[in-house]
């Protein structure tokens, strides 16, 4: 049996600051002209240091920079974070280092510095090819930042994703299509969709806004796939084979990770037992494997590649009724896999899926 302490985790890390709050976000972020990076950096290495510590300095494959508004980080923050990390953990050599940005705050010297500091994958919160929309959103940003960014990251010779939202009141599908357009000219290999949801505390929740009912989201969604060049690989996430966020998918795959900062919640494996951890101190709840076992089926099963057959996962898997819907479940290599029709109604199946 190997040591189950050296098991390798993904890291989180969260920047909760952001230049003001966009009007749909229900984030943990604040709105902050400047945070005292220095304390902020220190409570972060703080943390990494303990789980260095715990989990046995192992492996590290992916480090991911979410927000927040994580481009807003003097580099300097960033690289001691990143040498913080190296020294307490095992980077790997082909790590993926993800760091979330918003057009405006990332000019081509600073992107160099961050490149140069390990970032390799850059993802922009474009959120909308509109001027009109991105102000409607509370957007600081203009369709020209956006694509500034875009370009500039693209000469980096890194990887760019862009993430977007659809499903803004009066939205249409021929709009959405006319973006899904405009996305495949830019020459990104990742991108992000996501279905405008109000919450209730942010300024839209107040705003009584008139959405596009469920018919016209679902068009939509069918019309992203169908119009994207990149291809579908989870719910919301679009990628050319091979570039799709290494990160994300070994959390919804069921890979342990550890979450650092205020904010941010991990889970993670130490001695044959998983724990729910949270960023902000050095305590954690166990899990049962029964209960993360339905975790990972929830999360895996929105992915294209669905689930794993483990005897952890079959045992929180209705078997009988996967063999009578095969037009919406079928098992292949030993996954799970929601098919096409499937993937449209995911929620309900899930519902019936879960024993
Ligand atoms: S930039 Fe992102 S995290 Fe910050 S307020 Fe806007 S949506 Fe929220």
């Amino acid at each position: 049996m190997h040591d189950m302490k050296s098991v390798a985790h993904n890291i989180y890390i969260h920047v909760p600051f952001c230049m003001s709050k966009c009007n749909y976000c229900a984030f943990f972020s604040h709105a902050c002209a400047s945070p005292n990076w220095d304390t902020y950096a220190e409570n972060i290495c703080k943390e990494i240091v303990y789980w260095g510590d715990r989990l046995g300095h192992c492996d590290v494959p992916t480090v991911f920079f979410g927000g927040g508004t994580p481009s807003l980080m003097p580099v300097g923050t960033f690289d001691t974070i990143m040498r913080t990390i190296r020294k307490n953990f095992k980077l790997m050599p082909d790590a993926e280092i993800t760091l979330e940005s918003n057009p405006g705050t990332l000019d081509a010297a600073r992107l160099s510095s961050f490149v140069d500091s390990g970032v390799n994958r850059l993802s922009i919160g474009v959120q909308s090819l509109d001027d009109k929309k991105l102000q409607f959103l509370g957007r600081r940003h203009s369709v020209r930042d956006a694509l500034k960014l875009i370009e500039t990251a693209l000469q980096k010779n890194i990887r760019v994703s862009g993430d977007f939202i659809y499903g803004l009141p009066h939205e249409t599908p021929d709009d959405v299509i006319r973006t899904c357009n405009q996305i495949n000219t830019l020459g990104i290999t990742h991108c992000s969709m996501y279905e405008l949801t109000i919450e209730s505390d942010t300024p839209f929740g107040k705003m009584n806004l008139e959405m596009p009912d469920n018919d016209t989201m679902a068009q939509m969604y069918i019309a992203i796939g169908d119009t994207l060049k990149l291809a579908r690989y989870e719910v919301s996430n679009y990628a050319t084979v091979g570039h799709e966020c290494v990160h994300n998918q070994n959390i919804w795959d069921g890979m342990p990770y550890v979450g650092i900062g205020n904010g941010a919640a991990g889970r993670v494996y130490v001695d044959n037992q998983w724990y729910e951890q949270r960023g902000n101190n050095a305590q954690f709840e166990k899990i049962s494997a029964d209960t993360r076992a339905v975790e990972i089926l929830i999360t895996s099963m929105r992915t294209v590649r669905g689930c794993e057959l483990t005897d952890a996962t079959k045992n929180a898997i209705d078997m009988d009724w996967v063999q009578q819907n095969p037009e919406l479940i079928k098992i292949q290599d030993n996954r799970i896999v929601a098919t096409k029709s499937g993937m449209l109604i995911l929620d309900d199946i899930m519902i019936n899926l879960i024993k």
